[in-house]
């Protein structure tokens, strides 16, 4: 029996070779440079900020070098497989504006792109037709080894301080005749395929990381599944291969975990005699705790997940910037110096990337998002709040869109000025800051006034009361109103300036500061608001006086 014949008794149905693949998927037609990314993602689970680190890195090159962004549905491990999986990948993707290219969402029934199927279950024909070309040219075999079988070769590899794995003389089914294969297989037993590595762990193989460089690593000697004969799919190794070649991709961005396995993907690419993609492994994302240093973990940090920024929302733009000041150590000298650029403007350097682990701050995240938000126009954030409130905050988002012109105003305080006030980071905390504006709020919230500095309520009624019967008028400017709070200071007894307090204190009850506070918070219940002057214009005089009868 030959190789030939064991190909065809295992795949009968596997009539195209590789050229005929090779032909329906040639050589993409772009410009000299263009590099074609994918974003690749298993959907066993939610999108990880490392997964949004890769795709990043993905988008840019696409974008930068006028090449090909795809995404690609890596769906082989079906049992593994969430529900809600891949819509969450296609909202991010959209969120983020970060859409593919070249995709397929089957339940939508929306593709896109000439290197389809983009969704790994669907490609079987195509993985069968490369394992048939290796076992026909002797570099695959079916392996029926036991799981029990496994088990004792790991326990004797174990004991004997051998290195682990179906390697050189563990490898038991390498050395059955084509045959005996045969036979095994015509008596319906179970197997695996394996790939026959040529390669010596006592030879050194060196590759280029576009991030770390020069890596030395041992040559490949496992014979790794590249396929079950249970499901006819392809392990990620293999599907790799066959996916990425025939997709034409330049640039694999994936995480660090797949460094190991680098010599194994290239034995397969030398094997078919393709060319490998250039790979870039991006580092662990850290996290400072305390003193000590770990690696961000989905289960301890909510922010790991991607639905943490869109839940509590982070401007998208926030995120990105975040994330690619990880990216790259000089992202935040350029934004320095650019400002105003979008941040595919900035070049990506895969040497700039840290190899060693990437820190990622939720503070920084929050600087970046309040300096982010506080630059935009108010109907802008207006547009922003209303949309994540809908999702996140329904109560608010009727409060807002019953009110739009009036909560643009209020979103408006202390922002078209030169340095604009810095205090949104996210959507989710603006109610917190604005709620005492909407009559709505203001009624439903169990809110005390907590007076401070003056705490005696006949004082307090008397500062109020004589500031709306004899002092506030609606039409004065900021000066004149300002004015007036003095005045009223000076009139009830309060030191008209706070340095006139502080040079005599014992003359005075208090000061224009402890005044205005009071104000502040008989018609805010807060004592930390933006300008009080503002507040007031927008409150009007009405409802003002409603707040405070009841004092
Ligand atoms: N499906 C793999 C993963 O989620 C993809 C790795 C890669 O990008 O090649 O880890």
């Amino acid at each position: 029996m030959t190789n030939k014949e064991l190909a065809d008794l295992i795949f009968p149905n596997i009539t195209k070779t590789i050229e005929d693949y090779e032909k329906e998927y040639p050589a993409r037609d772009l410009k000299e440079g263009a590099k074609v990314t994918r974003y690749a993602p298993s959907p066993t689970g939610f999108m990880h900020i490392g997964n949004f680190m890769a795709t990043t890195i993905s988008y840019l090159l696409a974008r930068q070098s006028g090449g090909v962004f795809f995404l690609r549905n890596e769906d082989t491990d079906q049992a593994r497989t969430v529900e809600g999986a891949v819509e969450a990948i296609r909202n991010n993707l959209e969120h983020y504006g970060m859409v593919p290219d070249e995709y397929e969402f089957r339940d939508l029934n929306e593709t896109k792109g000439a290197y389809g199927p983009y969704i790994q279950s669907e490609r079987k024909e195509i993985y069968q037709t490369f394992v048939k070309h290796l076992i026909e040219i002797g570099r695959a075999y079916p392996c029926f080894c036991s799981k029990e079988e496994l088990e004792e070769t790991h326990e004797l590899q174990v004991k004997n301080k051998i290195r682990t794995g179906y390697h050189g003389r563990y490898a038991r089914c390498r050395k059955l005749t084509v045959s005996e294969a045969a036979e095994r297989i015509r008596n319906g037993e179970d197997y695996v395929i394996r790939f026959k590595s040529m390669g010596d762990f006592d030879e050194k193989f060196p590759f280029d990381d576009l991030v770390k460089g020069k890596v030395e690593l041992p040559e490949n000697d496992m014979d790794v599944p590249i396929m079950k004969s249970s499901t006819g799919l392809p392990t990620y190794h293999f599907a790799h291969l066959v996916d990425d070649h025939l997709m034409r991709t330049t640039h694999v961005v994936r995480g660090e975990e797949w460094l190991p396995s680098v010599p194994l993907h290239l034995e397969l690419f030398k094997t078919f005699g393709f060319k490998a993609p250039k790979y870039i492994h991006i580092p662990l994302i850290l996290k400072k705790e305390g003193n000590s240093v770990r690696k961000i973990s989905k289960r301890k940090d909510p922010e790991a997940l991607m639905s943490y920024y869109k839940e509590l929302g982070y401007p998208r733009e926030a995120v990105i910037e975040s994330i690619m000041t990880i990216i790259n150590s000089n992202f935040e000298e350029w934004r320095t110096g650019h400002p105003d650029q979008v941040y595919t403007e900035f070049e990506f350097s895969p040497k700039k990337m840290s190899s060693s682990g990437a820190f990622y701050d939720l503070d920084k995240l929050d600087n970046i998002s309040k300096n982010i938000i506080s630059k935009k126009k108010a109907v802008e954030v207006y547009d922003e709040l209303l949309e994540w409130a809908k999702i996140y905050n329904e109560p608010f988002a009727k409060v807002i869109s019953e009110n739009k012109d009036y909560t643009i105003s209020v979103l408006n305080i202390e922002r078209e000025q030169k340095k604009p006030r810095k205090d949104y980071a996210n959507y989710s905390e603006i109610e917190s800051k604005i709620w005492y504006m909407f009559d709505a709020l203001w009624n439903s919230k169990d809110k005390a006034r907590e007076f401070q500095t003056i705490d005696n309520l006949e004082d307090i009624k008397k500062i109020v009361n004589t500031y709306f019967e004899r002092y506030y008028n609606i039409e004065d400017d900021k000066e004149v109103w300002f004015n007036k709070i003095k005045d009223l200071a000076g009139e009830l007894g309060y030191a008209r300036e706070v340095k006139e307090y502080n040079e005599n204190p014992d003359a005075y009850k208090g000061h224009v500061g402890d005044v205005s506070t009071v104000l502040r918070i008989a018609i805010t219940k807060e004592s930390m608001t933006p300008d009080l002057y503002e507040i007031m214009k927008l409150l009007g005089k009405d409802k003002m006086l409603d707040r405070v009868k009841d004092l």
